[in-house]
């Protein structure tokens, strides 16, 4: 299966640093996968399984993606960094879905690339955001628990610590801006 620069692709790429996948997983993406036993829905964080692996059986294929409407009171932002200013992959990605009711978080989904051999959902970070307004102790919260589900590897781009502090340092920058949408000042 040959694409060019899918969001199908790159789900099944299954690169750790795709750039699309942690904000799929943030919106809470799902896909349905198609193959000779029939059809079956995955959410898209359940794809990649590890290194250029998914979850898809052999004569499986992405047949469709579903991305729920975001609403008048919905905001994301993916953020990344990079060494480089292009043509480069991440070093840590970032993903924020943000509901609200006026100042109010009400649902909230968190998602990290290049810090594990999979995108990580920060399991906790809506708890930790909704039914508040996202002011310095909800960053730092947010930030604690998105450092908390860092798993990164230890290379030339980026060491352990280093990942480790970017995460919490864009989980922080991506929810002020997924915020400021979410209320209609972006
Ligand atoms: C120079 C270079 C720079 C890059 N920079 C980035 C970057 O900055 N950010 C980033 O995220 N990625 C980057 N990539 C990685 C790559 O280009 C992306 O992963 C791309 O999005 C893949 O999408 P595609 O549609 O081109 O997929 P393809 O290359 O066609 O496919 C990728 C894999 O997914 C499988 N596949 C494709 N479609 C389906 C489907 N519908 N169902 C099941 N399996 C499928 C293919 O069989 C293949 O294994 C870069 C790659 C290169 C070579």
């Amino acid at each position: 299966m040959q694409g060019r620069a899918t969001l199908a692709g790159n789900l099944c790429n299954a690169s750790p640093a795709a750039d699309s996948v942690p904000a799929m997983v943030a919106a809470g993406v799902t896909v349905t996968v198609t193959g000779p036993e029939g059809s079956r829905e995955l959410a898209a964080e359940d794809v990649p399984q590890g290194l250029g692996k998914t979850a898809l059986e052999r004569g499986e294929l992405v047949s469709a993606i579903h991305v729920p409407a975001r609403g008048a009171q919905g905001g994301d932002a993916y953020l990344r960094f990079i060494p480089r200013t292009e043509m480069d992959i991440a070093v840590v990605g970032c993903g924020v879905n943000l509901r609200v009711d006026g100042d109010t978080i009400t649902e909230a989904r968190v998602a990290l690339g290049a810090v594990a051999p999979t995108v990580v959902l920060v399991r906790g970070a809506g708890d930790a955001l909704v039914g508040r307004s996202l002011d310095e102790d909800a960053l730092d919260a947010l930030a604690e628990l998105a450092q908390a589900a860092c798993n990164p590897i230890d290379d030339k781009r980026g060491t352990v610590a280093f990942r480790t502090h970017v995460a919490g340092v864009l989980a922080k920058r991506a929810a002020k801006i997924a915020y400021e949408r979410a209320r209609g000042q972006a």
